[in-house]
């Protein structure tokens, strides 16, 4: 049988334009609305626990409740569940009973943590030892303003929040640098070893305690200690059960003249991970049940209690899908369930770069401001480590994104063997259900200050939306 031909030779052509050049002027307004929206949401939710928070705040405001307060769900329900407050699951129930339609993103980024004894002085001068979390350069985390961001548990199991470097007259936290007059040896060597990961220690005091006498020893120490148990009620132990993240004291803020682009610290992975939250604040009613996923750990293997890889997931999708059929539990009824579902992995990928372009296939790259970024797979070399998307459902997904006009854009992460990376999608994809991975296309990725365009953030959240309410 003959199939329908195309009319025009162009047609013929597959074409992923530049959205900035035919978005108008009330696609552009709400573009830059929604990047308003999401600046504000981002600098206060660096980390993942207060991403945690504000989502769950977000979500409260309009009626989710724990899962654990309803006994049965049905339609039009909204509930969640914090993963040990640094992970959360969330969904609005359908409809029908049939498989769920899933956002999934991770909301930890790279940053240096606290060693378990990080205070120390040397010289006069006062260091937070740190380990690094994720794939850094690490010399881009020297000379540049940093916030200390976190909880420290003391003995009586009290929680005590420490958040220093974000207000205007805040101070900040620095990490040195050599200067140029004598980094002769220094410049000698490869970027991996202009600072090594013991070096990364963080400036965070220079004045001794006072009423000090002479021969007293670690006096600046001392003198740090004085001030973190006067203001935060801890001592040196307490650092054991400490969780302190070192993030970026930037804030986010427009790139270009003419706004097109947004620098911030975590768009890996808050840029997908809010519009998957925001996709899912919309559902009122839906078809099918649907479900926003934020994990934490995605950057060091998605491992913890509290990584994508937990049963703490599978757990709530599991109380979904009972609550909501109202049967016992079963769990081959629930496998099948759980394998009929389908998800979108909403991670970020590589935007194309004129200054290295050297490491991209330009036939097969995403493109800043092209719109979301379809990826059928991941991972490295041959493809090792990836999820890779069936080919019936990468046509669905266009499909749908197709008929609800949202723009798209494909391509791979790098050339073949220049590198590559993976996403919670293959932890996903191993309960059977259909995933592919879908996210926004970033500049400087995993840098302290990354680059995203505002057309493709709104291009993301008309995509997840699109499809938890049509797939
Ligand atoms: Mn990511
Ligand atoms: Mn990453």
């Amino acid at each position: 049988m003959a199939t329908k031909k195309k009319e025009d030779l162009k047609d013929l052509f597959a074409e992923y334009p530049n959205l900035y050049k035919t978005a108008s002027d009330d696609e552009i307004d709400a573009c830059m609305s929604f990047a308003e929206d999401y600046k504000s949401f981002l600098d206060i939710s660096k980390t993942e626990r207060e991403f945690v928070k504000n989502a769950i705040e977000a979500c409260e405001s309009v009626g989710f409740v724990d899962i654990e307060t309803k006994k049965t769900l049905k339609s039009g329900d909204k509930v969640y569940s914090s993963i040990r407050g640094k992970g959360l699951v969330m969904a609005v129930v359908g409809k029908k009973n049939t498989g769920f339609n899933i956002l999934g993103a991770h909301i930890d980024s790279p940053r240096l943590d606290l060693k378990p004894c990080p205070v120390y002085e040397e010289d006069e001068t006062c260091y937070f030892k740190t380990h690094y979390y994720g794939g850094i350069k690490k010399y881009q985390w020297t000379t540049i303003p940093l916030a200390v961001h976190g909880v420290v548990y003391t003995k009586d199991g009290k929680a005590h929040e420490i958040e220093v470097g974000e207000k205007d007259d805040d101070p900040i936290f620095y990490i040195t640098d050599l200067l140029p007059h004598l980094a002769d040896e220094q410049m000698k060597k490869t970027p991996r070893d202009f600072i090594s990961g013991e070096d990364l220690n963080v400036v965070i005091g220079g004045m001794p305690v006072k009423n000090s006498k002479k021969g007293d020893k670690d006096i600046f120490k001392a003198n740090i200690l004085k001030y973190l148990n006067d203001n935060y009620g801890i001592t040196e132990k307490d650092f054991v059960s400490g969780e302190i993240e070192i993030v970026p004291a930037f804030k986010a803020r427009d790139v270009g003249f003419d706004r097109a682009y947004i620098a911030a610290y975590g768009h890996d992975d808050k840029v997908c991970a809010y519009p998957a939250l925001m996709a899912l604040l919309d559902q009122e009613r839906p078809e099918k049940t649907c479900v926003t996923m934020l994990t934490d750990k995605e950057e060091i293997g998605s491992y913890s209690n509290s990584g994508a890889q937990s049963v703490l997931y599978e757990n709530f999708l599991m109380e979904l899908f009972s609550k909501q059929t109202g049967k016992a539990f079963d769990l081959l009824s629930y496998r099948k369930f759980i394998s009929s579902s389908k998800m979108l992995s909403t991670d970020v990928s590589n935007a194309y770069d004129p200054k290295y372009a050297s490491v991209s296939d330009r036939k097969n790259t995403a493109y800043m401001s092209h719109g979301i970024k379809i990826e059928k797979y991941v991972g490295a070399r041959g493809k090792s480590g990836t999820n890779e998307a069936n080919g019936d459902f990468v046509a669905e997904i266009i499909k749908v994104f197709n008929d609800n006009s949202v723009s798209w854009q494909t391509g791979e992460l790098g050339k073949v063997d220049a590198g590559g990376g993976g996403t919670i999608s293959a932890y996903m994809a191993k309960h059977g259900m259909e995933v592919i991975d879908c996210g926004v296309p970033v500049w400087s990725m995993h840098a302290p200050y990354e680059v995203i365009s505002k057309i493709d953030l709104y291009s993301t959240y008309l995509a997840y939306k699109s499809f938890i309410e049509n797939i």
